[in-house]
């Protein structure tokens, strides 16, 4: 067993009964040879460092995030596709390269510089309920569609971050005392993500992180602003999946992501570290787990096989899998290969999930419901059955058609 520094249950006390409950709840099993994440092994910062991620076709697939992509004449591929995409990421890549001479890229390896301090007069909080019922609603009037808040958990903070400028590991240093963590979901355009694969799709994840880092940076000026700290991150400082399950923005399903009530998988996250006092949500089940253990819709979909069947597991096929964790685990390696052999994202796996719906339709909802139940097997047969999840063409969303 590693006696490394993260190792974890070293990081907590023994006896955390309130921990073991909510990870329960949350459907986390953590085991005793977790380890904190390094955020260098993560696939995006290997394909900067690691030669045997970082292809030709890799620095292809980054260049093409400016403007020196390499349109196609495939349907999707096109000027205008990666004209849009590109478009809709400029935001948050304008943040990301603001401080790039300082060695910072915020929101991805380094959380949001803060434009200003805490005021000097902080706002005395008498009701914690109500501060973060006001918190939420600010939050969602500056763009969040989904607002929940947890605890901080030291297991899902970055070990190290990573150095920019030499792609070796670096200290995190997120001050200690952020005790509340605000997770924010960002929903996706369902017309968009019909239409994965293709680069005009990719467009749904750059309005997310653009939104995403308007949104951060307000909210956290806000609660600035109050007095109080606030550390605004996206991708950066701490993973984001596990604190919005323990969050109760939805539960982690087979394809990595957090499905959600109201978006399905449909939704990137962000997060802030704060200590203004705020009340805890508590994890939400709607069956999600139940779903995913009869289904495989994902796994099957995915052209390089980077998704498991079967149950859950510790580890993963590489370094890029957290440690010591038993969950549904990608294969990243084989997921971004693909990736940089089409120069765009790809998002199969979210487009053909049943829980990939437009839930403002009453039957989408109710449909959702009865996933939930022991009538599993038949949504999921009735939801092949009637064609949801099947691409539709780039050219319908231009035309302004698709599936509801
Ligand atoms: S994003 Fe594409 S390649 Fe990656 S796991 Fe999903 S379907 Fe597979
Ligand atoms: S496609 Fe099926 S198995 Fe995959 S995440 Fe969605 S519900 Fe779960």
């Amino acid at each position: 067993m590693s006696q490394t520094p993260n190792h974890y249950p070293a990081n907590r006390p023994p006896d955390d009964d309130g921990q073991r409950l909510a990870d329960e709840a949350a459907g986390f099993e953590v085991g005793p040879d977790f380890e904190r994440f390094d955020q260098r092994n993560d696939i995006f910062s290997r394909a900067f460092w690691d030669e045997t991620v970082r292809t030709d076709e890799a620095l292809e697939f980054f260049r093409g995030h400016g403007h020196a992509f390499k349109a196609r004449t495939a349907e999707g591929f096109q000027q205008r596709d990666f004209a849009l995409r590109n478009a809709a990421w400029s935001v948050a890549d304008d943040y990301a390269d603001r401080n790039r001479p300082n060695g910072l890229r915020e929101g991805f390896q380094d959380p949001q510089e803060a434009r200003y301090p805490p005021a000097e007069q902080r706002l005395a909080v008498a009701d914690p309920d109500a501060m973060t019922a006001e918190v939420k609603r600010v939050a969602r009037m500056f763009g969040a569609d989904l607002v929940g808040v947890t605890a901080y958990d030291p297991r899902w903070v970055y070990a190290t971050r990573t150095d920019i400028k030499t792609f070796e590991a670096k200290p995190n240093d997120l001050p200690a005392g952020l005790d509340n963590v605000i997770v924010m979901g960002h929903g996706m355009d369902y017309g968009l993500v019909q239409a994965y694969p293709s680069a005009l799709a990719g467009a749904a994840v750059g309005m997310g992180y653009s939104g995403e880092a308007v949104t951060v940076a307000q909210l956290s000026q806000f609660i600035r602003n109050l007095g109080y700290r606030a550390v605004g991150s996206m991708n950066d400082t701490a993973l984001v999946i596990p604190l919005a399950v323990q969050a109760g923005l939805g539960e982690y399903g087979r394809n990595q992501m957090v499905i959600t009530e109201e978006f399905g998988p449909r939704v990137r996250f962000s997060k802030i570290f704060t200590d203004l006092p705020l009340v805890h949500d508590k994890p939400k089940r709607f069956g999600v787990t139940e779903f995913c253990t009869i289904c495989q819709r994902c796994a099957d979909a995915c052209p390089p096989k980077a998704l498991p069947i079967g149950p859950p597991k510790v580890g993963g096929a590489n370094r890029s899998a957290i440690k010591g964790v038993k969950k549904w685990t990608a294969d990243c390696e084989k997921c971004f290969g693909f990736w940089t052999k089409m120069r765009s994202d790809c998002a199969i796996c979210m487009r053909v999930c049943p829980y990939n719906k437009d839930f403002s339709r009453p039957l989408m909802r109710l449909a959702r419901r009865l996933a939930g139940t022991r009538l599993r097997r038949v949504m999921l047969w009735l939801d092949i059955k009637l064609g949801y999840g099947e691409r539709v063409a780039p050219g319908t969303w231009w035309r302004g058609e698709g599936k509801r």
